[in-house]
């Protein structure tokens, strides 16, 4: 059985071993050593990488009971010198234990008991056994709070197998799933966390560095929260600021002023297609005024011009007003190679133009429908679209 070095010492990065057992495992070369620093994925924790005698170790596993160190290249018998991806290491026992902290934190402040922890490559979660609405903006903050409390004060972190009547005596948690190796942060007499785990942790809590907990959403019956720890708080502050200020730029305000800035813009485009809707409106009711002047009897048959974007919507809003003022309106318009149709006609009895839409949309290969006095249809053979309206002003007549 290997000697996990990683257990009594999460700070060996280097140390020789010997090579008990090379083989292969899933295609690839894979040896197994007498003792390791190598951590293997397991409990959330993603595994160790690193080199074994200049050899790259490409992933760590555990495989029936065995470390697994699965390599690059075939390694020969005998004595080998290993090392552990430093900064990789750091990483992941920054995110590891600051989990540990966080979880202990949203126990403490939200009763909320931690169900499972997924450390990625980009984002930590851990899910949580309260229903999100219980976990507003607040109560986030009071965890987050907490967690960077016992941060700061820079705790001792024990990590070790406990005997029985020891493990009775601390406050778990959480239930010990394999072994009894337990992660106690504080002193004895005044421990604030104590978690079964077999992952890596640093001595004291202060190694975790910073905690921030990026969002929250609903997660089945639980919620799932989104943290980062550590060196990774750096970066995705930097990340953040990068953002406002690609944002700021443009508006040529600074990054504080961007709420109110963005805001008022909002505000600003929300009343401009108000304004807009109202115009086209208007434009649209001049057009139907026209159109009803050149074809005094029978429908008005026509393909517009729109006079902006949304073809359709335009061919609506003018057949719309001619119906207003009494008039059955056929009408077309063409956008970026699609015919759009909307035809309207007065309430009460009369033809039912959603199946006549229906018919000439089909003429130009798309789809179309609605009710009997205002129907809508588009396709993409606006080649059609006279045909479509004649074929359509026939119908009525028949
Ligand atoms: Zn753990």
């Amino acid at each position: 059985m290997t000697v996990r070095l990683y257990l009594d010492d999460p700070g060996l990065l280097r140390f020789d071993a010997q090579v008990v057992s090379a083989r292969h495992h899933q295609g690839r070369p894979a040896a197994i050593l007498d003792r390791t620093a190598f951590y293997p994925e397991g409990g959330g924790q993603p595994a160790d990488r690193g080199r074994l005698g200049g050899v790259e170790v490409l992933d760590v596993q555990e495989v029936e009971g065995e470390v697994l160190h699965l390599l690059a290249a075939d390694l020969a018998p005998g004595r080998v010198e290993g090392a552990v991806d430093a900064a990789r290491r750091r990483d992941h026992l920054q995110q590891h234990h600051g989990q540990h902290l966080l979880s202990a934190a949203f126990e403490a402040t939200a009763g909320a008991r931690t169900t499972s922890f997924h450390l990625g490559a980009e984002t930590c979660t851990i899910d949580l056994d309260a229903p999100a609405a219980r976990l507003g903006p607040e109560a986030l903050r009071a965890a987050e709070v907490r967690a960077n409390d016992l941060v700061f004060r820079d705790l001792p972190v024990t990590a070790r197998e406990y005997a029985p009547a020891e493990l009775a005596a601390l406050p778990l948690r959480k239930e010990a799933v394999k072994g009894s190796r337990v992660v106690v942060v504080g002193e004895p007499g005044a421990i604030v966390d104590a978690s079964p785990c077999g992952g890596t942790h640093p001595r004291r809590t202060g190694a975790v560095g910073a905690i921030a907990v990026l969002g929250a959403g609903k997660w089945g019956s639980g919620t799932r929260v989104e943290f980062a720890c550590g060196e990774r708080v750096l970066r995705g502050l930097a990340e953040a600021n990068r953002r406002l200020a690609e944002a700021a730029a443009p508006l040529r305000c600074s990054t504080a002023e961007l709420p109110g800035v963005v805001a008022k813009l909002a505000e600003e485009a929300a009343a401009r297609r108000k304004e807009l809707e109202r115009l086209l409106l208007t434009l649209a009711d001049a057009q139907a005024e026209r159109l009803a002047a050149a074809n005094p009897a029978g429908p008005v048959r026509a393909v517009l011009s729109p006079p902006a974007a949304g073809a359709g919507a335009w061919a609506k809003a003018v057949a719309l007003a001619l119906a207003s003022r009494g008039r059955l309106a056929l009408l077309g318009a063409v956008e970026d190679g699609r015919a759009h149709l909307a035809f309207a006609r007065p309430r009460g009895p009369g033809p039912h133009l959603g199946e006549l839409v229906r018919g000439a949309a089909a003429t130009l290969g798309g789809k179309g429908g609605g009710a009997p006095d205002a129907a809508q249809g588009s396709g993409p053979e606006p080649a059609r679209l006279e045909a479509a309206l004649e074929e359509a002003a026939r119908a009525l007549s028949r």
